[in-house]
């Protein structure tokens, strides 16, 4: 039992020392990190108690247990007893992030969210000091079903245009949508200087063009990661390598006064990436070791507990799908994945085949990723769609969009037999690389029906796709390279960032120094704290993607009362000096009342338009307006009340 003793002495220094005292001793219960120690030890202690059958160790040592056997206890070498304890002082060092900032440091940042919190999408956080800011990507979300004619959400701009002129710049991570593509609508209204890496500020210039802001391209400034570049006074940004679905993309180190701050941007780590340029988890490392003030992960595959397989893993399935091919093979998969759609065209190449893209977003992406040598492949080997009737099947493959059901993608209108160069035939193997976006699966499931009809053999093998985001491993690999302090999981749904908030208690961060954001909170960071300390504007722009124009919320709220409810316009002419009708009014419904229900409804409404005029209020007679909202509100009242529905409701009043 000495032992036991001695195992429980040395380590205890190791487990009191940790994170959690070294700040406020009295709250030293929760946190994992000290958790696990302790298991560890009670596991060690199990075991030594084993010999003794003892199930309650920490009983038996307060009675001095191991009464019953003697034996000779083993001398202890005192210098090497120092040396373990030794270490363990040296492990709180090493693991402990409050030893390495700067504690009489009384700089502080503030991080806000305005978009990508409790929703998958419209990615943007505003970082801040005393006197300066910068925009941490500016990124576009995908509308609920009930939003009719909405194409695109874009993030509310009230709180950037109050704290316009401490906007130092714009830092994009990388080029997906979710992080790029509001860009244009909020370069219309104010111009930042946007830094990047080569093949977003390519991107993001596509955008501009499209828009008609081409001028606003003047505001790029290209970055070398591993470069650290300093933005107004206050801010020094490193861009990191990041392996993820879109290449070129980056983690940030941004570091002020305070300290530095990870922001991870959307990330997996990826060991054999196709390009081999490997995630820099070196520098992630090196800010580790340095000392991080706080981590912002992305959270969006929290749930998942095995590793995300490399881009690479696609390729066998490829293969094996591509060599079986006796007609045509079209594939789809999302645009912005070049190196999908790059093996696909490596695999196409292999049986011999020519290489057709269709679709605009996939043209546009080969042709930037070309542009710019991030692929490269001789001209020769692509033809034009034209071309594709004038080929033996076995000799085409066709790359193309609508990976996602999407009714204006190149894919459904073949799959309907809408499509100019593409007709689908028994003989075609429709390869779908990728996987459903939650909410498109009634579409996916529409297109496939519509191919499988027209004859097609459809491939959607698991294998053929691979996620671009950090499963649990990953998301604890990131955290225990960056040794964050403080923890802010970021992109996701509520679901998703409480999930990687347990992975983050699990690698060592106190829960107290975890904070899950919502889109609007302000979050101040501090070597010593991190708080709440006021909450900003948030919410979503309507966009109509036919003209790129903002829609008017009012406007999609008569649209889904419509959808839902239905309308009801009634026309009366009134006596103003007698407050009676002058004849019965004309009551016209549409999605509320079956037709044979009309003239039922229209007495009803007479009725209760009688009524409304034998007690109007003095003088509302003399106020047209005033008249139809109180004649609305009666009507609306009169309607829940009989069908539990709000109709968008017209009332149209003449007084004579
Ligand atoms: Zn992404």
């Amino acid at each position: 039992m000495e032992n036991n003793g001695n195992v429980q002495e040395t380590v205890k220094p190791d487990v009191d020392g940790n994170v959690q005292e070294a700040e406020k001793p009295s709250e030293n219960k929760k946190p994992q990190h000290n958790n696990q120690n302790r298991n560890n030890n009670n596991q060690n202690r199990n075991n030594n108690n084993k010999n003794n059958n003892s199930s309650k160790p920490n009983q038996n040592r307060n009675k001095g247990g191991g009464r019953g056997r003697r034996r000779q206890s083993t001398p202890v070498d005192e210098n090497l007893k120092k040396f373990v304890a030794i270490n363990a002082e040296a492990h709180k060092q090493r693991l402990n992030p409050h030893y390495k900032l700067d504690l009489n440091s009384k700089a502080k940042i503030r991080i806000t969210p305005l978009g990508g919190l409790g929703e998958i999408g419209g990615n943007i956080t505003v970082f801040e000091t005393e006197n300066e800011a910068i925009l941490i990507d500016v990124g576009m979300s995908f509308p609920d079903e009930d939003m009719h004619g909405v194409d695109i959400l874009v993030p509310d701009f009230t709180y950037i245009r109050e704290i316009k002129d401490k906007i130092k710049a714009v830092i994009i991570t990388h080029s997906h949508e979710d992080h790029i593509g509001a860009m244009p609508y909020l370069f219309k209204e104010m111009q930042f200087p946007i830094y990047a890496s080569p093949l977003p500020l390519a991107m993001i210039g596509n955008k501009f063009d499209e828009h008609h802001i081409k001028e606003a391209r003047r505001h790029f400034n290209p970055v070398v990661k591993r470069k650290i570049y300093e933005i107004g006074n206050d801010f020094k940004v490193e861009w990191m390598h990041m392996t993820h679905s879109i290449i070129d993309s980056s983690s940030l180190a941004i570091t002020t006064d305070a300290g530095t701050v990870i922001h991870t941007g959307d990330f997996k780590i990826d060991h054999s990436p196709v390009d081999g340029y490997t995630a820099d988890l070196h520098r992630l490392a090196y800010y580790g070791e340095k000392g991080v003030l706080a981590l912002l992960s992305d959270s969006t595959n929290s749930y998942n507990p095995l590793p995300t397989p490399s881009e690479l893993t696609v390729a066998p399935a490829m293969d094996r799908v591509f060599a079986k091919a006796e007609g045509r093979v079209i594939m789809s998969t999302f645009s912005s994945n070049i190196h999908r759609v790059q093996q696909a065209i490596q695999y196409g190449v292999k049986y011999g085949r020519k290489i057709c893209v269709i679709g605009r977003s996939m043209e546009r992406n080969i042709e930037i990723a070309m542009q710019y040598d991030y692929v490269k492949f001789p001209k020769s080997i692509f033809i034009e769609p034209d071309q594709i009737a004038h080929m033996s099947d076995k000799d085409v493959l066709i790359v193309t969009t609508g990976s996602q059901g999407e009714p204006s993608s190149a894919l459904f209108r073949m799959s309907i037999g809408e499509h100019r160069h593409v007709k689908i035939k028994p003989t075609d193997l429709i390869v779908l690389s990728s996987r459903a976006i939650p909410g498109n699966e009634g579409s996916i499931s529409g297109m496939l029906n519509h191919l499988q009809r027209a004859g097609a053999t459809i491939s959607r093998e698991k294998d053929i796709h691979v996620s671009g985001h950090a499963s649990i491993p990953e998301q604890k690999l990131m955290i225990r390279l960056v040794n964050p302090k403080f923890f802010l999981p970021v992109h996701g749904e509520y679901n998703h960032v409480m999930a990687h908030k347990e992975t983050g208690m699990m690698c060592g961060v106190p829960e107290r120094n975890i904070h899950i954001m919502n889109d609007g909170d302000t979050i101040e960071v501090a070597p010593k704290y991190m708080r709440k300390v006021k909450s900003v504007r948030t919410g979503k722009t309507y966009i109509d993607n036919q003209n790129n124009h903002k829609i008017d919320d009012d406007i999609v709220i008569d649209r889904q009362k419509l959808a839902s409810d239905g309308i009801v316009m009634i026309v009366a002419q009134i006596d103003g000096q007698h407050s009676k009708m002058l004849s019965k009014p004309v009551v016209t419904t549409f999605g509320l009342v079956a037709d044979k229900q009309d003239k039922y409804f229209a007495k009803e409404m007479e009725d209760v338009l009688e009524h409304f005029l034998i007690n109007i209020k003095e003088g509302l007679v003399e106020n047209t307006r005033a008249l139809e909202n109180d004649l609305r509100q009666v009507v609306r009242k009169h309607i829940y009340r009989k069908m539990k529905k709000y109709p968008l409701i017209v009332p149209t009043v003449f007084v004579q």
